[in-house]
């Protein structure tokens, strides 16, 4: 959106001024508030700037840095139209608790020395001096962390599988290969701060008893690719990554894995199989990664958020975590905010905040004040969730009662000019050409799905053609090999749920 050219007028305007010693730019990674951006905040008084033009700059120079006078044409007006100075009163980010995003916005994530003066790496340090291995586990587990990346299995759990896994040699692989349409939490988290990766995944690699890691991120992403090998390189330099790291005698070395964008590659096992440079495609289980994984060694995977979440857990301890969030579902979770909603953006919340937290009082609400409709959460895989249960707290549960799903974070917000019909058939026709074919039940099941969803959005829709979709959906739910398959059905059938009287409508012989 133009925020490096404005970074390079900031630049420029401080050496015309002669105050580059005094003042210094930092490129962060995103803020969030995508909707307002480029966004520039002055230190140390915090103030917030945003929908910068490059033309801003020079008054910003000579009212704020040389004057000390705020230029008020240029900050966020909020709800009730007063001028908000500071970043933390802004209402987008007041409801927020950033645990995994913290850095984000914040920290430059090209210079390790900002990591560590935030206090990063000091929870790799406290996990390889002063805690046994079993110990890093207990606490990831008394947090309560569930992995971010969809299914919420218990973190510490499964960390504990690929520990008392038998092996010579074991791998920590983080999961980049963010593919859900409208989610990009993933992404921000590697741009804006890569160290915190690393970290997590080399304090999973000390409780595990691995040595070597993946990131497995994908290759539309070569920002976040960048900023990890840049990282990757820095942290070996500092001996953060290596042999005997803190003269523990403990090595983890980590790779970088570049994803050829197939979304199924997400899934665990065909992403395995990605990095050992077969056809990404997934394999039955068991056997399960944590007892035959990567090269058939005991391997343990986890998303970018849930790797996000470690060093905090480390540092502050386990009750820090879980003071947030509620009993089922500890901690904050990241959502990426988008469709007929003011403020696109990603945003970061305790678990239990309601649905209506989330798209009015952070997310300002619908645009042009139209009425809510749905929100669709999980991305592909998720449901889509009507008003009434506007006011359900969101957490992993509570989610999958109402028949969606946490997924990876994605939030499609959509108004009563939302055509229910068309958002099922826009997720199934995204599954349906990811589907990787090697299971009938999916490949030749989608298909058919899709069929009858296209003619009865161009009219055409037969009688018993809504009976016919709901079959064929709980059949694929319940019979197709991995995840992909079995989530593809959840918007169709959600979608049937709640809003089945707009498929009524699209077929003249069903009214
Ligand atoms: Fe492939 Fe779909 Fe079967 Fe998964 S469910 S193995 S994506 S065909």
């Amino acid at each position: 959106s133009g925020a490096r050219a404005i970074k390079d007028i900031f630049i420029d305007e401080l050496h015309e001024k002669e105050i580059e010693n005094e003042v210094r730019v930092v490129e962060t990674g995103c803020h969030g508030f995508c909707e307002r951006g480029p966004i520039a905040i002055v230190y140390p008084e915090g103030v917030f700037y945003s929908e910068l033009r490059e033309a801003d700059v020079a008054e910003i120079v000579e009212e704020h840095l040389l004057k000390g006078r705020i230029v008020d044409r240029l900050l966020y007006v909020d709800d009730d139209k007063e001028k908000v100075p500071g970043y933390s009163d802004i209402d987008f980010y007041k409801k927020q608790k950033r645990i995994a995003l913290k850095n984000c916005g914040r920290i430059d994530p090209e210079n390790i020395d900002e990591y560590i003066a935030s206090g990063g790496y000091e929870a790799m340090g406290i996990a390889f001096t002063e805690l046994e291995q079993d110990k890093v586990i207990d606490m990831v587990k008394d947090s309560g962390l569930r992995g971010r990346g969809g299914g919420g299995f218990p973190t510490g759990l499964k960390w504990s599988f690929a520990a008392k896994s038998p092996g010579d040699k074991k791998y920590v692989i983080c999961n980049a290969d963010e593919g859900d349409p409208g989610a990009f939490m993933d992404r921000s988290i590697l741009e804006g701060d890569p160290h915190k990766i690393i970290e997590g995944m080399a304090i999973a690699g000390y409780a595990i008893g691995a040595d070597e890691g993946y990131v497995y991120v994908r290759a539309e992403y070569p920002l976040a690719i960048k900023r990890l090998r840049k990282a990757i390189k820095d942290a070996e330099e500092y001996g953060l990554l290596g042999d005997d790291i803190f003269g523990s005698g403990f090595n983890f070395k980590l790779n970088i894995k570049e994803g050829a964008g197939a979304f199924v590659c997400g899934e665990e096992t065909a992403l395995m199989a990605s990095i050992e440079g077969k056809r990404g495609m997934p394999t039955p289980r068991p056997p399960y990664p944590a007892v035959k994984g990567l090269w058939g060694k005991p391997t343990n995977i986890n998303n970018v958020e849930t790797f996000a979440n470690i060093p905090f857990i480390i540092q502050e301890g386990p009750e820090a975590f879980a003071s947030y969030g509620t009993e089922g579902s500890p901690g904050t979770k990241v959502f990426a905010l988008t469709g007929k909603i003011n403020n696109t953006g990603l945003v970061e919340v305790p678990m239990g905040t309601t649905l209506r937290e989330v798209i009015f009082d952070i997310g300002g609400g619908l645009q042009e004040n139209r009425k809510f409709k749905a929100v669709q959460t999980g991305g592909p895989s998720g449901g889509c969730i009507p008003e009434d249960y506007l006011d359900l707290p969101i957490d992993y549960d509570s989610l999958l009662e109402v028949g969606a799903m946490m997924g990876s974070g994605g939030m499609v917000v959509m108004d009563d000019n939302t055509c229910m019909v068309d958002v099922s058939r826009f997720f199934l026709n995204f599954t349906q050409s990811e589907s990787c074919g090697k299971c009938t039940p999916c490949r030749e099941g989608t298909k058919r799905m899709l069929e009858i969803l296209n003619r009865i959005t161009e009219g055409e829709g037969k009688s018993g053609d809504i009976k016919l979709l709901r079959e064929l959906a709980e059949h694929i739910r319940d019979t197709s090999l991995c995840g992909l398959g079995q989530s593809a059905p959840n918007p169709v059938l959600s979608t049937l749920q709640y809003f089945e009287n707009e498929y009524i409508a699209h077929i003249e012989d069903e009214k």
